[in-house]
């Protein structure tokens, strides 16, 4: 791992060792801040799902894993926090190479999955059963108990980070994984497995294949010994995903797309306010479920505001990846790309003014690969298509409001309810707003969605369940009733 060529040829990880295809088939990744091919991937095959599923589904009930000391659970974790950090710079030149993130965005993903598994890493002797007052005749106890394979399922945006999110606690409740990365960003899932198996927690206790969704994905999902599917990506799988899931009633978590607003009240601190926002709107290229896209902005400071926010995203660093300075890599794709272009597109004919953005550089060091200038709209309504859909790249559209009603009513006009932002210095309105708004997570005076210790989730068509937190570990577990009889 320590001495990767710039192109080589990863392997399937199943029961502990790097393989390839049953069937031989393989994709080429590439870089998408230049379009460079940067390593050959094996691609899983339905006999390689079955063969593995089966594998970690033996390991799960056979195994050392689940009947493991708590204790010594917790350190084979907190090894792999470990190992992360010692080689938190290849991980992240790895990561920012093959999701196209500036580096030191990158290096900050890559602390938080080591912040993720030491938190795993404590919580595991953590989470108890009750002891229940009830029948006279005996006791009543809950245990919580592993569910046996979880299929997790992560998309492009946040490779490590997600995957991090969905292992670490499956793994702490006792869990054997079958992980299926995005087909565009396997690298990091793959690095993630031969961390575990460096760090000595057992062979085909996570396993990872690499493939297509229609294909690898499809298989996963529908096994049988899958009794849980963990989701991160498009609402529009995530709803295929719960009707195959209901074939086999297996457990299901769901993180899908999200529209969220950004609320912004004139007595806001403007400044602070806008530097956070323009974060919130633009962070890896606009492709976060997270993204404050829907900016609503009281009347009084709207046209200051606008002024503020397009001179500063004028002014964003778009560069290559591997600098520094650079505060905007590309997009994923150029299909990615392509169908922001479309959004804009459509904003543009349903009569939304850009007032910056949604330019393809062509010449000099940016030409090859899939960058787009961030973009701007205002003079848009609530029911345009730009305000309702999740558009998943540097977008935002901005709206004025004159009171607070009017503001939680478009804050709430959306099938989605992720995130969102709440900007005042009153903090009584900013508590009546956060109660008011249809959202799983509110940052007041802030743009922060992420923190191990909170869940991490959405309302509504944004998804089910939480991430994150201790109640992640309740997602990865059943609960058992025990009575015992006193004679
Ligand atoms: P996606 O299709 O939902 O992909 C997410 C994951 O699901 C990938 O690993 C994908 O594999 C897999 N998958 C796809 N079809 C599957 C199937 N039939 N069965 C099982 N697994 C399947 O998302 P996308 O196509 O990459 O992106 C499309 C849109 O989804 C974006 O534009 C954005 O709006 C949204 N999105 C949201 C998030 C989020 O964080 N909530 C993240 C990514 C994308 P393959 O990659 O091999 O297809
Ligand atoms: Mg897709």
């Amino acid at each position: 791992m320590s001495n990767r060529n710039d192109i080589a040829f990863e392997g399937l990880s199943i029961d502990g060792v790097r393989v390839k295809g049953s069937a031989g088939d393989v994709t080429e990744i590439f870089d998408p801040s230049n379009g460079k091919k940067i390593a050959t991937v094996a691609q899983a095959s339905v006999t390689d799902v079955e063969h593995t599923v089966e594998i970690a589904h033996q390991r799960f009930i056979k195994g050392t894993w689940k009947s493991m000391n708590s204790r010594t659970r917790g350190q084979l974790l907190q090894k792999v926090a470990d190992l992360i950090r010692d080689k938190l710079d290849y991980l992240a030149k790895l990561e920012s190479q093959n999701a196209g993130k500036p580096i030191n965005a990158a290096k900050g993903e890559i602390a938080a999955a080591a912040n993720c598994f030491e938190y795993y890493a404590g919580a595991v002797n953590k989470i108890y059963g009750q002891t229940i007052p009830g029948a006279a005749d005996g006791s009543l106890l809950t245990f919580r108990e592993p569910l046996g394979v979880c299929a997790l399922i992560t998309p492009w945006n946040f490779p490590f980070l997600i995957t991090s999110w969905k292992v670490a606690p499956a793994l702490a409740m006792g869990n054997c994984v079958v992980i299926k990365p995005a087909g565009v960003t396997p690298l990091s899932a793959l690095a993630l497995a031969d961390l575990t198996v460096e760090a000595g927690i057992p062979s085909g206790v996570v396993n990872v294949l690499a493939g297509p969704g229609s294909l690898t994905g499809e298989a996963l999902i529908a096994h049988p010994l899958i009794r849980k599917i963990s989701f991160t990506g498009s609402t529009e799988i995530g709803k295929h995903i719960m009707k195959v899931a209901a074939d086999g009633i297996k457990r299901v978590s769901l993180e899908l797309g999200g529209k969220s607003a950004n609320i912004v009240f004139a007595d806001t601190e403007l400044e602070i306010c806008i530097e956070s926002s323009l974060f919130s709107a633009f962070d890896n290229a606009g492709q976060d479920c997270c993204s404050r896209s829907r900016f609503l902005v009281e009347e009084k400071i709207f046209d200051l505001f606008v002024t503020q926010f397009v001179d500063r995203t004028k002014a964003m660093k778009i560069g290559p990846t591997n600098l520094e300075e650079t505060e905007m890599g590309p997009l994923i794709t150029s299909q990615q790309r392509k169908s922001v272009c479309n959004y804009l597109d459509v904003g543009d004919k349903e009569g939304a003014e850009r007032l910056c953005g949604g330019d393809i550089p062509e010449d000099g060091v940016l030409a090859n690969g899939n960058y787009l200038t961030p973009a701007v709209y205002v003079k848009v309504n609530a029911d345009m298509r730009i305000m309702q859909e999740e558009i998943f790249g540097p977008v935002v559209c901005i709206m004025p409001f004159k009171t607070e009603e009017e503001a939680v009513t478009l804050a709430n006009n959306s099938v989605y309810g992720l995130s969102g932002s709440i900007w005042t210095r009153d903090v009584s309105r900013a508590l009546r707003v956060a109660r008011a708004f249809e959202t799983g997570m509110i940052s007041i005076n802030s743009s922060s969605s992420v923190h191990i210790e909170a869940p991490f989730g959405g309302m509504k068509q944004s998804g089910m369940g939480r991430e994150q937190g201790m109640v992640a570990l309740e997602h990865y577990s059943e609960l058992k009733s025990v009575f015992i009889a006193n004679e």
